[in-house]
């Protein structure tokens, strides 16, 4: 399985901004933990659109995942506004095998955190 990892933002563009922090540092930092967890599986291979502070076009993005051949791509964010807690989006009308995933990994992701679930979107 190609999994490709995308720290959202980057670069010129900080994504959300505050208490001192920039969505782009935490989605690096939260996605390069998910590449050395992923990294532990075999027949797993993990890949990251960026691994440094780097300014990158949405399909800059994609294209790379594609042009890898990657069977599954997740892109971090941080959402600022709207209050707390945790949702996942994937694209809509989408289908499984995407949906299935979506389930699987969300309800994962809020049994490991206290946050409040915002829902699968
Ligand atoms: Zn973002």
């Amino acid at each position: 399985m190609k999994i490709f990892i995308d720290p959202g933002h980057g670069g010129t563009d900080s994504g959300a901004i505050g208490n001192g922090l920039q969505e782009k540092d935490l989605t690096l930092s939260i996605s390069k933990k998910i590449r050395d967890l992923l990294s532990q599986y075999e027949n797993a291979q993990i890949n990251l659109s960026r691994d440094s502070d780097q300014t990158l076009e949405l399909t800059q993005r994609t294209d790379m995942a594609n042009a890898w051949g990657a069977d599954f791509l997740l892109s971090v964010h941080i959402n600022s506004g709207g209050g707390t807690g945790f949702e996942s989006y994937v694209y809509p009308r989408i289908g499984a095998p995407t949906t299935t995933y979506q389930n699987i990994i969300h309800d994962e992701i809020l049994a490991q955190i206290d946050l409040i679930g915002r829902g699968k979107k």
